[in-house]
């Protein structure tokens, strides 16, 4: 039976990259079906095995995920993939235009520490005036918290080689805020795309995108790229404050040092975490991220 993987997804209809090469429609039948109404839906980056039938080919079987981008369910209700196969959340933010947001790029990176994918910061825009200061800061505050970053510019070409190589491997979802220059990046990139500008990522649930549906972006130099309309849109997404101290990744070398078992590192006395910020062995901003973003899941609950 010949095997391929979800590009796209929408009206009931399934768009698999077969390995064997052409791209084909598939519709679900059987017990894929019935996984579907029960919530298990086929999404983007499925590994999936079709069978010719009338009309066009059927959806016999989903393989299991290595991984999957996940928005949880939050008060009742259920969790929701977004994303399978995934392997690394690419966050774009400009230097500047819109200016970054921390805690917005925090979020993301929160996000892809809980389902497991490689987090990489994107800079972008850094031709424009005055944007080197702002995203060397961005640099070093990053990569002190052990990420990749790449500071890029869609319209002079710096730095793309390097994301190339990034995109290049396995799947990544592209993130970010709209204006970023998701789409420039990628039509810089491989100019086949002709991306429109803010084609990527645009928001879902208003407007004349409501019916835009996932997909994934084949690159002619290889890699492929999740597009996925609305991320980031409703928070956390469902990520629980006690999961959240492991989700900083500076955090997990003074974890285990708290003097309290399940310390929320904001009020306890001898917290390692406070100490590690006090120290500066921890980013003050990187604290205050966590901090909030705690609230903002106690408060989800
Ligand atoms: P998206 O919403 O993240 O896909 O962002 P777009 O790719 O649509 O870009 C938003 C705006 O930023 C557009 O007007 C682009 O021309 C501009 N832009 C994108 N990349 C760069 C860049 O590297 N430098 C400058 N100066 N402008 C850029
Ligand atoms: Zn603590």
């Amino acid at each position: 039976m010949p095997t391929g993987t979800v590009y796209g997804t929408g009206g009931g209809l399934y768009r698999v990259a077969l390995d064997a090469g052409p791209v084909v429609d598939a519709f679900l039948r059987g017990k894929v079906k019935r996984e579907a109404l029960t919530g298990e839906r086929v999404v983007i980056g499925d590994r999936v095995r079709v069978e010719p039938a009338e009309g066009g080919f059927t959806l016999e079987s989903v393989e299991p995920r290595t991984r999957q981008v996940v928005r949880r369910g939050q008060g009742g209700r259920r969790a929701k993939v977004v994303a399978a196969n995934v392997d690394a959340l690419v966050v774009v933010t400009a230097a500047r235009d819109p200016d970054p947001r921390l805690e917005a790029i925090d979020r993301l990176l929160v996000i892809a520490e809980s389902d497991e994918l490689r987090g990489v910061l994107v800079v972008n825009k850094v031709d424009l005036p005055e944007a080197r200061p702002a995203a060397d800061e961005l640099a070093r505050r990053y990569a002190r918290a052990g990420y990749d970053v790449h500071l890029v510019s869609a319209r002079t070409g710096e730095g793309l080689r390097e994301l190339r190589a990034v995109l290049c491997r396995g799947t990544s979802a592209l993130v970010g805020p709209s204006g970023a220059g998701k789409s420039s990046l990628l039509n810089a990139l491989e100019p086949g795309l002709a991306l429109r500008t803010g084609e990527l990522s645009r928001r879902g649930g208003q407007g004349r995108h409501t019916t835009v549906s996932a997909r994934l972006i084949p690159l002619p130099g290889g890699g492929l790229v999740a597009d996925t309309p609305g991320f980031g849109d409703v928070g956390l997404w469902g990520v629980d404050a006690d999961q959240l101290p492991g989700c900083f990744p500076e955090f997990r070398p003074f974890l285990e040092g708290c003097r309290f078992r399940g310390c929320s590192h904001v009020h306890e006395p001898d917290c390692a975490i406070r100490n590690a910020v006090e120290e500066g062995r921890v980013s003050a901003e990187r604290y205050a991220s966590y901090a909030l973003l705690r609230e903002e899941a106690l408060a989800a609950h």
